[in-house]
């Protein structure tokens, strides 16, 4: 999912590499295409108008720093929005202070509440909580074999009506099912409701008796996220019908244009606690803002990047080196200083992932040589001060030295050299900006 936004917005950042000084005109246009972008994946206009007026008026006050050009920082900027817009931090749950904490599960019908009952259940289980699972979905055929299923699958047990008793009234089986839960010690009762394919008063009326009658903790409302415009329209009439304290964005496995995660927030007010990814009973995660928008922008983890390599660079010493990458004056010398300025960030396998676009390069990365970087780090040791500073000098004995000082080969000598010039004369082209010693890494 998100891959069309994704791409998208990595189009629209592209006018902005490189750029030392940044005019309105190019923040205007960026963000009319990221405006444009939101709007196909069905983000709701409201959402997209505040949305993009906050990330104009912060991108217009964007200076340079010493750590970030204007083109990063707007991409920052356009981050910190998408995770404000998720919902800034993620909500923990609300559970009892005492006796059992009811969780109530709404949403229409084959939104994903009875799977979610058994995912929520497993997760629970995990923190060590009795679950009781309470089948108050009598409107659908298979809804109570369902949910006993999904409960089997994840260890919970499951409060439905006795069979033969008639089709029972769901909101008598989810007072009884809290009975039951008391008197038994459970921890946690989620209730699973009925749904239907349309949002309507009955339904309404149904979901508001049985939260009445368990006064539930958190009331999660289901959402499919594949149901792209309407999203907005079933949450808000949820929202004024039941209530919900908290939203559970279901099958964002699927190819849903993300519309309905980044509105629902915004138009519903309510955070949004998990999302379903997939029908097993593990397919399912609590739901991080920044990571969500990190998976948007298709970003890796390039912010969380570029803060780490904030931390860890002497901001001086990695300007200087900038500068000197940038004249082409780059000896190998402050490429082993960079490399080790980098390693100190961890493994390089692991910050290569980071990168902005690395999806593209999966394979190689999970051939990444670790060890390569402890061989290039011992040739460029084996050489002297004069040859790491002037690669020109290094005629085929001296080669055969640094090779046999290393534990290396010649061609392995050979390969660094190459790969080196050829960084170098790429940073004198303009290359990459502003990831310092990082972009004249060879190999990369
Ligand atoms: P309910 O009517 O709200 O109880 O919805 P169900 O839990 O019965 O789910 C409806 C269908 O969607 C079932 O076939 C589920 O297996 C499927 N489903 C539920 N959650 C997800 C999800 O996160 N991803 C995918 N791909 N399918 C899901």
């Amino acid at each position: 999912m998100y891959g069309s936004l994704s791409d998208k917005i990595s189009e629209s950042f592209k006018r902005l590499r490189g750029k030392g000084l940044l005019r309105e005109s190019d923040v205007d246009l960026t963000v009319s295409e990221i405006r444009r972008a939101l709007i196909d994946a069905d983000v709701a206009l409201p959402v997209v108008r505040e949305f993009t007026q906050a990330v104009k008026t912060k991108a217009y006050g964007a200076t340079r720093t010493q750590s970030l050009n204007p083109g990063q920082q707007v991409v920052k900027i356009v981050h910190d929005e998408l995770v404000e817009i998720l919902g800034g931090e993620a909500r923990d749950l609300h559970f009892a202070q005492r006796g059992p904490t009811v969780f109530m599960l709404a949403g229409l019908q084959g939104a994903g509440k009875t799977t979610l009952a058994g995912k929520l259940a497993k997760y629970l289980a995990e923190d060590n909580k009795r679950v009781l699972l309470v089948a108050s979905d009598l409107q659908r055929p298979n809804a109570v074999t369902q949910l006993q299923v999904v409960g089997e699958r994840a260890g919970a047990t499951v409060w439905a009506p006795e069979p033969g008793n008639g089709v029972g009234d769901p909101v008598n089986v989810a007072r009884s099912g809290l009975d039951h839960a008391i008197r038994n010690g459970y921890d946690v009762m989620i209730v699973d409701t009925a749904g239907r394919l349309g949002v309507d008063e009955e339904l309404m009326e149904q979901a508001r008796q049985i939260r009445d009658a368990v006064n539930p903790h958190e009331i999660m409302f289901v959402l499919d996220a594949m149901i792209g415009q309407d999203a907005v329209h079933t949450a808000t009439a949820f929202r004024d019908g039941v209530g919900f304290t908290g939203v559970v964005l279901s099958k964002l496995d699927g190819d849903a244009r993300g519309g309905a995660a980044l509105s629902v927030r915004g138009v519903t007010g309510a955070p949004i606690l998990f999302a379903s990814t997939g029908e097993g009973m593990d397919d399912f995660e609590r739901f991080y803002p920044d990571r969500m928008a990190s998976r948007i922008l298709d970003m890796g983890d390039v912010l969380s990047l570029i803060e780490q390599a904030q931390k860890a660079f002497d901001e001086k010493e990695s300007q200087a080196a900038a500068e000197k990458l940038m004249a082409g004056n780059f000896t190998l010398d402050d490429f082993l200083q960079q490399m080790q300025q980098i390693r100190k960030l961890g493994s390089m396998k692991k910050l290569l992932k980071m990168l902005p676009g690395a999806g593209q390069f999966r394979e190689q990365l999970e051939n990444f040589d670790e060890r390569e970087i402890d061989r290039i780090e011992a040739i460029v040791r084996s050489m002297t001060p004069a040859e790491r500073a002037d690669l020109k000098i290094l005629n085929g004995s001296r080669r055969l030295r640094i090779a046999k000082g290393s534990g290396t080969t010649v061609q392995d000598v050979n390969g660094l050299v190459q790969r080196f010039e050829a960084a170098q004369k790429m940073m004198k082209g303009g290359g990459l900006p502003g990831m310092g010693g990082m972009a004249g890494m060879p190999g990369m």
